[in-house]
């Protein structure tokens, strides 16, 4: 999915050398949806200025046979605030992740980013969906105690009717559908003109089993949760780094690399052994 206003991506890549680098810049350079680059061998960090999704960027950035992390997410312009006498860096106005999880095989990671006050970037990978639409929505409390059952209804201040996310009357919550491609992934980034980052901190994302109707549905739940279906996997909205603001190499809870925590859940049976591997040499 293309949005069309590009952002920047902040990935670390693993490269020691410049024709690594090098291999980086050429299968980026150019590319549809990549406007700028900037690649630096010291630091390993590869900045990329794009209209694709983080996960299109690093599947570019993989095909090199190097491995990248995504570090930050920012905007590409200068805002203005009112009230504000010069425009804030964008981290200013917050960014914030929800890690996806449920009790089948699905595993996600949706990144929010305020780029204006009317502009909140939403993009995201969900792993392990069946094939198809399936409806996405902020929900009003961030409580997980009994799974997504308990992340209450829709995000709904202003008491509207459910709708889709190009409608006025709609819940704040109500993003629409996203896409499951036969791999079982939807990669998705969505631009929201209702939801800010500051209201959706500590609240929860909960993706559905089936397709939004967008409250334009004959079934009596249509105007109220546009009859998605089951809740199946969910988690909490939490402040996160926008670009630049996290300088972490590894990950000072458990001794994990920045490499191993990519390939790890946060949170399981799969965090707790912290063991070497080939590929760690950070
Ligand atoms: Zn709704």
């Amino acid at each position: 999915m293309d949005s069309g206003r590009p952002t920047k991506l902040e990935f670390s890549v693993q490269m020691s050398c410049e024709s690594c680098a090098r291999s980086v810049r050429e299968a980026l350079e150019g590319k549809p949806g990549v406007k700028s680059l900037s690649v630096d061998v010291g630091t390993e960090q590869v900045l990329v200025e794009s209209s694709l999704t983080s996960a299109e960027v690093q599947k570019l950035i993989e095909s090199t046979g190097r491995r990248a992390v995504l570090k930050g997410i920012g905007g590409s312009e200068r805002v203005k605030v009112k009230g504000h006498p010069s425009p804030p860096s964008l981290s200013d106005l917050g960014a914030a992740v929800a890690m996806l999880s449920g009790s089948g095989s699905i595993q996600g990671v949706v990144r929010f980013l305020q780029l204006s006050e009317e502009r909140c970037l939403i993009d995201g990978t969900v792993d392990g969906l069946k094939p198809g639409a399936h409806g996405l929505h902020v929900h009003t409390l961030g409580d997980l105690t009994q799974d997504c059952l308990s992340c209450g209804e829709h995000y709904n201040p202003f008491g509207k009717s459910h709708g889709g996310p190009a409608d006025t009357e709609r819940h704040v919550g109500d993003l629409g559908n996203v896409v499951a491609a036969e791999d079982g992934r939807a990669s998705f980034r969505l631009e929201d003109s209702q939801l800010k980052v500051w209201d959706v901190i500590g609240r929860s994302l909960v993706i559905d089993a089936g397709e939004d109707d967008l409250g334009r549905g004959s079934h009596p739940l249509s105007k109220h949760t546009g009859n998605s279906g089951e809740r199946l996997a969910c988690g909490i909205i939490a402040r996160s780094a926008g670009l630049f603001q996290n300088p972490k190499q590894v990950c000072a809870c458990d001794g994990v690399t920045l490499w191993e925590e990519r390939d790890r859940p946060i949170a399981g049976p799969g965090r707790s052994k912290a063991t070497e591997t080939p590929s760690a040499h950070l």
